[in-house]
């Protein structure tokens, strides 16, 4: 047996034939004997026809991943009309006698090779869309048929590289799962993959001589067995078995309310820590983003993200949930979560230290940053604010100052900003304490149990030592969370949850019944949790 490592792009499992493909290469001759106007003419019917081709494929894709990945083939289509593209084709026409297919692929290169040069990592995946566009074109020039393993037989594909248009025209029914020696887990290609729920791995070092041999493609482990024994074949069958069984049903739980059978509705939302979780929650039917931990833009990297790096990242996010509501907590660094340019000095007890809301209160150069990027993006969506850690009401009438001025600066500017939600998080006991006060000064209370924990117990929530006395199930955390719920109800302020606990099954009637209106969880337990309160029937009376 061998194995490979890889990077997984889905977490699942694929057994069968491996089929090792090999794209033929397009030989494009460089020197034209047709005048340019006729090679131009060859261009222009090759770009009507690949356009034609996108339409369909647009429509195919639309029914097997929907909208949202779809729409990588209009992106397609718009490169295919974009002016700088079509006029690189047209000079090197007319100026240096060549066919259309050499003009289209010097074009493809070179705008591919810029689009990589590019830091922004999602304009860098546009090189391989280029690419994928001018290969359909020069295919179309030179009449290359599109190729792909024959025969009827299932298999496991294993490629040098997969272009979107490639994978979507796959023959799924035949189509266990994908190896690539190149591509990213950020491409479209991974992305249409997770989407369409093909286990597959990027960055395998396969050999041709795998061809025909049985495999065994693990995507929890992110390696490839091939030739597996007998014993590792069925163990491994039986996991797939149990896993397609339950992905199956839960993903029928798609576009379904999270409603108990008596009716009462909750919404179940994600929590992510930058734009590399917003596909995982949709692709999970989050019914917004109740937690946008913004401080993981702040960490790992030199200096602090300027107000437009973080305005596009936010709009991007807003834009991409497309209308449902996206709270995004403003920097909560400090204690575990710390940033060098912070210049933050060393404490005895840093969980009781300098962070979030204190940082940002007595910073407000860095604050302020931040809130108009947050104002900017809430002209793209649905975006609400909420400060972390707060224990004083002073705290966050100051905060809304600073939103306020800030609101009102980029109004002077001229710059568009949309309505927004204000919220806080509620994970000091002081906070609940003060609850009352706290919800006539905001839109909506966000229940931090990870904190809540830790201050109400006075148990540092790192220290491994303590495990068994971080207790969230305590009647004390439990009866502070109710106060803050009746609390923020009683002044008309909604309430989510967004803590750990969120996705701890066995507290859901709990929450529930509390009347939380929002769970917030990672974005994998997200439809377990709506199939947990699609079981729940909170008109029976409570438990023994
Ligand atoms: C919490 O404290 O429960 C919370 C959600 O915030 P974090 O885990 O980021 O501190
Ligand atoms: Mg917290």
């Amino acid at each position: 047996m061998k194995v490979a490592a890889g990077t997984s792009i889905l977490k699942g499992i694929a057994i069968g034939t491996i089929r090792v493909y090999h794209k033929e290469e397009t030989r494009t001759s460089r020197l034209s004997h047709l005048t340019p106007e006729q090679e131009l003419s060859r261009f222009q019917a090759a770009q009507r026809a690949a356009q034609k081709q996108l339409e369909e494929l647009y429509t195919r894709a639309l029914e097997t991943v929907g909208e949202r990945d779809a729409a990588i083939f209009e992106i397609h289509q718009m490169m295919l009309e974009d002016e700088d593209y079509v006029g690189a084709v047209r000079e090197a026409l007319s100026t240096q006698g060549v066919t259309a297919e050499y003009a289209v692929q010097a074009a493809g290169e070179r705008f591919s090779a810029a689009f990589s040069a590019l830091e922004d990592p999602y304009l860098q995946v546009r090189a391989a869309d280029v690419r994928d566009v001018s290969r359909r074109v020069v295919d179309l020039l030179t009449g290359a048929a599109p190729g792909g393993p024959e025969g009827e037989e299932p298999f496991i594909l294993a490629a040098d590289d997969l272009t979107p248009s490639e994978t979507v025209q796959l023959d799924r029914s035949r189509l266990l799962g994908f190896l690539t020696r190149h591509g990213s887990p950020t491409s479209h290609t991974a992305i249409l993959a997770r989407t369409m729920g093909i286990p597959a791995l990027v960055g395998v070092d396969f050999d041709d001589s795998w061809d025909g041999h049985t495999a065994i493609l693990d995507g929890y482990h992110s390696c490839v067995y091939v030739d597996p024994g007998e014993e590792l074949l069925s163990a491994m069958e039986a996991r797939r078995r149990a896993h397609v069984q339950r992905a199956a049903l839960l993903q029928g739980l798609r576009g379904q309310p999270s409603v108990t059978l008596d009716g009462t509705r909750t919404a179940v939302c994600a929590n992510i820590g930058g734009e590399e979780d917003l596909e995982a929650a949709l692709q999970n039917d989050a019914e917004g983003v109740g937690l946008f931990r913004s401080e993981f833009l702040y960490l790992n990297r030199k200096d602090f993200p300027s107000e437009e790096d973080q305005f596009q990242v936010y709009r991007r996010t807003a834009a991409a949930m497309d209308g449902k509501r996206v709270v995004i907590r403003t920097l909560d660094i400090g204690s575990d979560k710390r940033a060098d340019y912070f210049g933050l000095e060393p404490e005895e007890n840093p969980a009781l230290g300098y962070r979030a809301i204190r940082i940002c209160l007595t910073r407000p150069e860095i604050f302020r940053q931040q809130l108009r990027a947050i104002l900017r993006a809430s002209a793209y969506g649905n975006a609400a604010v909420m400060f972390p850690m707060i224990t004083a009401l002073r705290e966050v009438q100051e905060a809304k100052a600073l939103l306020n001025a800030c609101r009102e600066e980029l109004k002077r500017e001229g710059v568009p900003a949309g309505p927004l939600e204000v919220g806080v998080m509620i994970e000091t006991p002081a906070a609940v304490m003060i609850a009352d006060e706290l919800a006539r000064e905001v839109d909506f209370f966000s229940l931090g149990t990870n904190d809540l924990t830790q201050y109400t117990l006075a148990v540092d929530r790192r220290n491994p030592k303590l495990g068994r006395f971080f207790d969230p199930y305590h009647p004390a955390v439990l009866r502070m969370l109710k106060m803050a719920v009746e609390a923020a109800h009683r002044h008309g302020c909604w309430v989510g949850l967004c803590g750990e606990l969120g996705a701890d099954p066995s507290l859901t009637e709990t929450f529930l019944r509390m009347g939380v209106d929002e769970l917030s969880v990672s974005p994998t337990a997200i439809l377990p949790l709506r199939k947990r309160i699609r079981g729940l029937d909170l008109s029976r009376r409570e438990g023994p």
